[in-house]
């Protein structure tokens, strides 16, 4: 069994403390802080004292440390900015509107650390403007499109928020009567579980908004069983017991989360602590994650491993390829084709949507595959005019 981090068990430490420089990686020597330099005045870099102290610094492969230390082979020439093309679904400043039922309010754009493989590292880039800070606009648009039911709050991360701003967005938002499920897209119960521990506000805020029947789900965002330490087990305890509902999403990474045994390790853990896994994704061909990503047959195949070790609860996820068109849920693979499904699709015609495509060992996403009934894969190039919303 992969080794349980237990870091911080022992430590005192009451808050994380930022480090936002590679020059400050005193665990690296001088010559590679100033190689990975480079690659973080393309790619910008962010970590804190408590998630560092996780890594074990003399494995070189060791996953926590690739999730959040630079690699140089990020700068090879490969994906594109915005691989899902989110600008083509964001209807207002910071609004994305794509499955009928949900909006999307990118809230801000810093995160308790950056992962390196972040689909939107585009928004902590120089420049990027996608972030809206007033969030009338979106509250307006939420409130005249009635058939929006749960609003989700992304970045960036939310919970970097200070809780008094919080507690505005929740309020605003629950004085809309047809939200009826808040999210809350977060992975400061791995990177910072002080920010739940520390304050009681949040944990309150958390109780006030999560009702019977109008709930916040918390999106955790665990890539390893060893970021389950003492300190986050306690932050989705208290979470958890304000009534916030917990369930884990993440996407399957070289050397990160792409072995079959620690994947369902941390399934496992998780539905123990009553967080159920709930999507894993294929990367998206995003700029810089080149030396993370792995074809769609190896991720299914992986994905498939794990499920075997783990108990019906704890396999209850969907891995799914977040396109353009649609979240697409990859269900079968055999020695001809790789079988697909729209499980939410961007334009009604696609909705539930079986695809059956050749099979390819080396694709990694929608347009690199081939249908059987040849041609190009043009299931999901409908006209814009057919677009319109299914609740
Ligand atoms: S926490 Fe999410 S938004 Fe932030 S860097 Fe990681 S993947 Fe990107």
């Amino acid at each position: 069994m992969e080794k349980t981090n237990t870091a911080g068990k022992s430590e005192k430490r009451k808050r994380a403390r930022y480090v936002l420089n590679v020059e400050k990686l005193n665990h690296l020597n001088e010559e590679e802080r100033a190689r990975l330099k480079k690659v973080t005045q393309e790619y910008a870099f962010r970590a804190n004292d408590y998630y560092l102290s996780l890594i074990d610094w003399d494995d070189p492969k060791d996953p926590i440390r690739k999730l959040v230390i630079p690699q140089e082979s990020e700068l090879s020439e490969w994906g594109e900015l915005d691989a899902s093309n989110e600008g083509a679904i964001t209807v207002r400043k910071g609004v994305q509107h794509k499955y009928g039922s949900t909006v999307l309010l990118l809230v801000n754009e810093v995160c308790g650390a950056f992962c390196r493989y972040c689909f939107r590292k585009r928004l902590f880039m120089n420049g990027n403007d996608e972030v809206q800070y007033d969030l009338e606009e979106g509250f307006q648009y939420i409130q005249d499109n009635p058939q929006v039911n749960n609003v989700l709050l992304t970045g960036g991360d939310p919970l970097i928020l200070q809780t008094p701003k919080l507690a505005k967005i929740l309020q605003r938002l629950r004085a809309i009567e047809h939200v009826r499920i808040i999210r809350i897209g977060s992975k400061m119960p791995a990177f910072n579980p002080y920010r739940f521990l520390n304050d009681q506000t949040l944990i309150d805020l958390f109780r006030e908004y999560s009702l019977p029947d109008r709930r916040i789900y918390l999106m955790c965002h665990y890539d390893h069983p060893r970021e389950l330490t003492e300190q986050s087990r306690e932050a989705i305890r208290r979470v958890i017991d304000a009534g916030v509902i917990c369930v884990n999403q993440n996407p399957i990474l070289r050397g990160i989360s792409d072995n079959p045994k620690v994947m369902a390790q941390l399934w496992n853990e998780l539905s123990f602590m009553g967080v159920g896994q709930y999507y894993v994704f294929q990367g998206r061909p995003t700029v810089g994650n080149e030396p993370y990503e792995i074809p769609i047959v190896e991720a299914y195949q992986k994905v498939e491993q794990a499920k075997k070790l783990c108990s019906g609860l704890g396999k209850r996820v969907k891995y799914c390829m977040s396109h353009e068109s649609g979240k697409i849920e990859i269900i079968g693979v055999d020695h001809r084709h790789i079988y697909l499904k729209y499980h939410r699709a961007k334009h009604a015609a696609d909705e539930q949507r079986l695809l059956v495509c050749h099979r390819d060992d080396k694709a990694h996403w929608l347009d690199q595959l081939k249908p059987v009934d040849g041609g190009a894969n043009k299931y999901y190039q409908v006209d814009q005019s057919d677009r319109h919303y299914l609740n």
